[in-house]
């Protein structure tokens, strides 16, 4: 069995990104920006804006961050990102999630310019993912991408089982398997017998947010397993807590030929890949 090294993946990723930065800053370009919109001090979310903004510094890439109390508007976020889709010093636009519950987030997505959707949840982009054009795709799901290729090379034909539908992670991860011509299941909180559409999966992706809810017996030998999940509980002895993912790591290392730890798994790849949009936005612009 071996472990899918997300960190080294993503760290060689990084490396690549800052490369091509210094070629375009050789060549008279300025460096890639993104602007970085934080609404609340929701703890999470202050985490992965600084892993974000330091990431960012790393790889030669100016990340600007707009930070706002949570008395701000609809109105007044709707206006701050129709002034970022129009400053031409800015080639990305994230708006971290999640928004105060009474501002509409599908509406202040929507709102960012699809040349500025760095995290690819603008439905235009949305729409280009599904119809196999080019456009910025997802992070999360497309490290995931990334990893299964680096790991298995060509997936054509492969028998892909993706649990979860979220707009963030299971429906693109679908999208992006099925134009790297695997055979795609998607499975949800609807499905029946998950261990049976498992068990016949060549790769499996997990993003539900249930801990360790698949278990290895419901593994195929020889597969490959993509946990997306990151749950925090309990330590089982002593106080404090532990990150689990969603699949059952030491039994599903029984089964599985490859697997993804968590963490170190999926979400360093999460935050290479925003670099690697914004490169792109930067390059379009
Ligand atoms: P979500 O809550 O939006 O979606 C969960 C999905 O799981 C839903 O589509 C639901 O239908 C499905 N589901 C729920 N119970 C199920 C069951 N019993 N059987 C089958 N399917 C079931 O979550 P999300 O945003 O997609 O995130 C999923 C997990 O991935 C979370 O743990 C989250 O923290 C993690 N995540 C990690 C990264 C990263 O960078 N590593 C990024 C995003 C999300």
């Amino acid at each position: 069995m071996q472990i899918i090294d997300g960190k080294a993946h993503a760290l060689r990723l990084r490396a690549g990104i800052a490369q091509a930065v210094i070629a375009r800053s050789a060549a008279g370009a300025r460096a890639p920006a993104l602007a970085v919109v934080l609404v609340g001090e929701d703890p999470a979310s202050e985490v992965y804006v600084r892993n974000k903004t330091a990431a960012c510094a790393q790889a030669g890439i100016t990340s600007i961050e707009h930070r706002r109390d949570t008395t701000l508007t609809e109105a007044d976020l709707l206006a701050l990102v129709e002034q970022l889709n129009h400053d031409p010093a800015i080639d990305g636009i994230l708006v971290q999630l999640p928004l105060p519950a009474r501002i509409d987030s599908a509406r202040v997505l929507a709102a960012i310019h699809p040349d500025k959707d760095v995290d690819g949840f603008h439905p235009v982009n949305v729409g280009r993912l599904a119809s196999g054009l080019d456009g910025f795709v997802p992070c999360t799901p497309l490290g995931c991408l990334r990893l299964l290729e680096a790991t298995l090379g060509d997936l054509a034909g492969a028998e892909a089982l993706v649990i979860g539908r979220s707009n963030i992670v299971g429906r693109p991860m679908a999208s992006l398997l099925v134009g790297a011509s695997a055979t795609v299941t998607v499975a949800h909180s609807r499905s029946r017998d998950l261990p049976a559409l498992a068990r016949r999966a060549d790769i499996v992706v997990a993003a539900v947010g249930r801990p360790e809810m698949v278990r290895g017996t419901w593994l195929k030998p020889g597969c490959t397993v993509i946990d997306v999940g990151i749950n925090r509980v309990p330590k089982e002895s002593g106080p404090g807590t532990r990150l689990v993912g969603d699949v059952a790591f030491a039994e599903a290392a029984d089964s599985a030929a490859h697997i993804t730890p968590v963490p170190g798994g999926v979400g360093p790849m999460t935050i290479a890949c925003l670099l690697e949009n914004t490169l792109k936005a930067a390059a379009r612009g």
